[in-house]
């Protein structure tokens, strides 16, 4: 599943590439995303301008000169491919959506397992919307303060590792970047959050950035014209620490790094340096 370091590479490839351009046309198929494509879809954005493209959490918002972003996630497999032709049909089964623009490229919307969506949504309404009105805050905005994260973790119960992935709370940390960051922070995932104190609260935010900037930097070469889907891009796979590291020395500290379990998802963590004691 792409997480925030894919989307956010994906979303600074695009911004370089494509804007500002025009849909002169779009291809789409007949089998259903997510959600429904509203009724008007195709009819709304001919000519339309596309002006902007921004990430909310992991949905990728292209702002037009309409009241209408069109906002696009990758959901499981979902992967945009920008090609130089301009098809006159769908290329391939799992091309959903092909916007055909006039700076002679093609945006390809390619979903296998069509757990992704492309939808429209006004743009003064977009806070307001069921997708978005829930969503934690960004770990890139300047709303992700340790007072904002202090209020969140008193006097819960919960455990690092859980709280980190609590979308309401952080927007867009997933598995693989929650034991990074927890490594990088040298706080165990199982450590309860209303233990942490003010010290260990600033190294998460710290490393919560330090980490997804990491990802998103070895990443941005992968965006030419074709973008990954697999969550892991470019070679951050060969930066984790901790992550797929199970019984391996850690490289802070020399402890061996365990694999549990926890609630259902692989947590990775060295003995030594995030013990919970
Ligand atoms: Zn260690």
């Amino acid at each position: 599943m792409p997480e925030l370091p894919e989307v956010e590479t994906i979303v600074r490839g695009l911004k370089n590439t494509i804007i500002p351009c025009k849909i002169k046309d779009i291809i789409k198929s007949d089998y259903t995303l997510r959600i429904n494509y509203p009724s008007d879809f195709v009819k709304s954005l001919l000519g339309v301008e596309i002006t902007g493209v921004n990430r909310i959490s992991k949905y990728i918002v292209f702002a037009t000169n309409t009241h209408n972003n069109i906002v696009i996630h990758l959901g499981m497999s979902g992967r945009l491919l920008l090609t130089d032709s301009s098809p006159t049909m769908q290329q391939n089964k799992h091309d959903h959506v092909v916007f055909i623009l006039s700076n002679g490229k093609s945006l390809t919307y390619n979903d296998p397992r069509r757990f992704g969506l492309i939808t429209l949504i006004q743009s003064d309404k977009i806070n307001m919307h069921p997708l978005f009105k829930d969503l934690g805050v960004d770990p890139f905005s300047k709303e992700f303060t340790p007072k904002y994260l202090k209020s969140k973790a008193e006097n819960k119960n919960t455990a690092a590792k859980s709280f980190l992935m609590n979308a309401k709370i952080i927007t867009g940390v997933g598995n693989i970047y929650a034991n990074e960051t927890l490594h990088s922070a040298k706080i165990s995932p199982f450590k309860k959050v209303r233990d942490l104190d003010d010290l260990e609260i600033k190294n998460i935010i710290l490393s919560i950035q330090k980490v997804l900037e990491k990802a998103i930097e070895m990443g941005g070469s992968s965006l030419r014209d074709y973008v990954a889907p697999n969550g892991i891009f470019g070679n951050f796979q060969n930066n984790f620490q901790v992550y797929n590291r199970a019984n391996k020395p850690c490289f802070s500290c020399g402890g061996h790094i365990v694999r549990k379990l926890f609630q259902q998802r692989a947590t990775f963590y060295c003995s030594k340096c995030q013990s919970d004691t």
